[in-house]
């Protein structure tokens, strides 16, 4: 089975619209855009035509790559008409990343990178969430994929995916099992999975060999192949035929993570 986000991101955008149409607030989002990264500016793209859709108003704010830090954080500062902020990553390498997340106010902090944000999730009292766990909790549920008491292999310990990601499925009653670069006979720990989410960032690193015929796989990589093309971490074509359900690339979890932004600006106004 081929668990594809089309779908769902089409349902559950519709759904934020309805809910938006009977409530006075609205959620309102200011992306920070630093360069012109072209991988940066596709996504701000994406973000900004996905808030439209929804009718959340969305503002992006392009910058030199020659700006200084203080001018990031002032500019920060004086978005409080936003209900929700988000810095577009990778920053450029004279910024310093942890005091221009820091600056967002945590409860306008839609991409959960604050300290306080992810406190709160370490404690179980979080109300906004990181996009892409929160994407693949999404995914799951939407395909009725129970994870309670379930076996799930995350590869990839990044602040962004799989820690994040571990601590939620062990939130929702998962066993989790946080494999990365220096876990020894990875394959035993895949083989045994009833779920496996990679986000490594290697073209065809999960290959049929690595996983049991029951298995679900999550593959949150997004890689070019050697042709250029838009590609996962998984061995698509013949990890399809074997194991139960598996995420394409692209269709998968690039588009649950934009999905889960909106979630995420929907609940800044509640
Ligand atoms: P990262 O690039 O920061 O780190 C890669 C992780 O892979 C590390 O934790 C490392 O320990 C692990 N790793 C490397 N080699 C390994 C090996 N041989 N065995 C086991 N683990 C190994 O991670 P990231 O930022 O989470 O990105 C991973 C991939 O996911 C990238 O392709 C990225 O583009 C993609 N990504 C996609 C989305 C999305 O929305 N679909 C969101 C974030 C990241």
């Amino acid at each position: 089975m081929i668990l594809s986000a089309k779908e769902p991101m089409e349902k559950i955008k519709n759904s934020i619209k309805e809910k938006l149409n009977h409530m006075d607030k609205k959620p309102s989002l200011g992306i920070i855009l630093i360069g012109n990264n072209p991988a940066s500016l596709a996504y701000v793209k994406g973000k900004k035509k996905d808030c439209q859709e929804c009718n959340i108003s969305c503002e992006v704010f392009h910058f030199e790559e020659s700006i200084t830090e203080t001018e990031i954080i002032e500019q920060i500062q004086s978005m409080s008409d936003f209900t929700g902020i988000f810095v577009q990553l990778p920053l450029p390498k004279h910024l310093n990343k942890e005091r221009i997340i820091q600056a967002i106010p945590p409860e306008k902090d839609v991409d959960c990178f604050t300290l306080e944000n992810l406190g709160k999730l370490f404690v179980g009292k979080a109300s906004l969430f990181p996009c892409t766990p929160y994407g693949i909790l999404k995914l799951l549920k939407y395909y009725n994929i129970d994870i309670s008491g379930k076996h799930c292999v995350v590869i990839g310990r990044s602040d962004i995916v799989g820690k994040p990601l571990s601590l939620m499925l062990t939130q929702n009653n998962a066993t989790v099992t946080l494999c990365h670069s220096k876990t020894k006979n990875l394959r035993e720990h895949t083989q045994k999975a009833d779920i496996i989410i990679c986000a490594v960032g290697s073209p065809k690193f999960l290959t049929v060999d690595m996983v049991s015929e029951n298995a679900i796989v999550i593959d949150v990589g997004i890689n070019r192949d050697e042709n250029g093309k838009i590609c996962g971490d998984a061995d698509f074509e013949s990890l399809k035929g074997k194991c139960a359900a598996i995420t394409p690339v692209p269709g998968g979890i690039g588009l649950m993570t934009r999905t889960a932004l909106l979630e995420n600006m929907l609940k800044t106004i509640q």
